[in-house]
């Protein structure tokens, strides 16, 4: 069981995401269980702020750092060798996020997700209270709740007994440093289209050998950068 916790200042938004599809069967059947934690209830003032002005000017607002470091040392104690939990930040500074990572992280027993929202969070929750910072890719999004679910979608597809045919993950793309290549199913015939005979000729070897090089040429010609990480040598 996977147990992950998220503060956010907008809960309301991961309902209907915990309640459906393969996350909602996941919650339901106990291997994942999710909990989340409205910010604001961390917040001391009548207006419940969660936001202020930055320093030396500048358009927007940002996150406050009483409420979060708050809420974040309830939820995984203070940071620091002792903490019941590695605790992220969604950012776009962060490290992107890739399949490895989601691995590793799926295979934690728990961990905490922080949404920014506004300009970001002061440098000072950072500091005092965020482990890892992570980014879901090069472009930025209004809050961190899309690329939290994001990765808890991913991580919850790799838990053992969540997906009803296991081999689907280990031949999906970027498990082995490659895209996966083109899939088909019937009719075997579509507007003029067919599945390569090669797919219906019952010969695993050859469909194996088919799909691997197909992984290869799409691989090659989309994501060079991807074979480049699997041979091992970094540029
Ligand atoms: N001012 C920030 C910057 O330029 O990097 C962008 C802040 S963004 C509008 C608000 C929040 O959305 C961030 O604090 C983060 O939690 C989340 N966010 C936006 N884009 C993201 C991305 N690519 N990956 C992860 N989180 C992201």
């Amino acid at each position: 069981m996977l147990r992950i916790d998220i503060i956010t200042i907008f809960p309301g938004l991961f309902e209907a995401f915990l309640r459906e599809s393969m996350v909602g069967i996941a919650v339901r059947d106990g291997h994942l269980e999710v909990a989340l934690h409205d910010l604001r209830d961390f917040t001391t003032d009548r207006h419940r702020s969660v936001d202020d002005a930055p320093y030396g000017g500048g358009p927007g607002m940002v996150m406050k750092p009483e409420p979060l470091v708050a809420a974040i040392e309830k939820v995984a104690g203070p940071k620091g060798p002792d903490r019941k939990a590695e605790v992220i930040l969604l950012s776009p500074q962060g490290e992107p996020l890739d399949q490895p990572r989601v691995g590793e992280l799926a295979q934690r027993e728990r961990w905490v997700l922080v949404c920014g929202r506004y300009e970001g969070v002061d440098q000072r929750v950072i500091d005092l209270a965020i482990d890892t910072e992570l980014s879901l890719g090069d472009y930025v999004l209004s809050g961190g709740e899309v690329p939290a679910m994001a990765l808890v979608e991913a991580a919850t597809r790799l838990l053992p007994g969540v997906l009803g045919n296991p081999e689907s993950v280990t031949t999906e793309s970027f498990e082995a440093g490659l895209l996966e290549g083109p899939q088909y199913t019937r009719p075997a015939e579509f507007r003029g289209h067919e599945v390569p005979e090669v797919l219906r000729s019952g010969d695993h070897g050859a469909i194996a050998r088919w799909r691997e090089e197909r992984a290869q040429t799409l691989t090659r010609r989309r994501r060079p950068d991807l074979l480049r990480s699997r041979r091992g040598d970094e540029d």
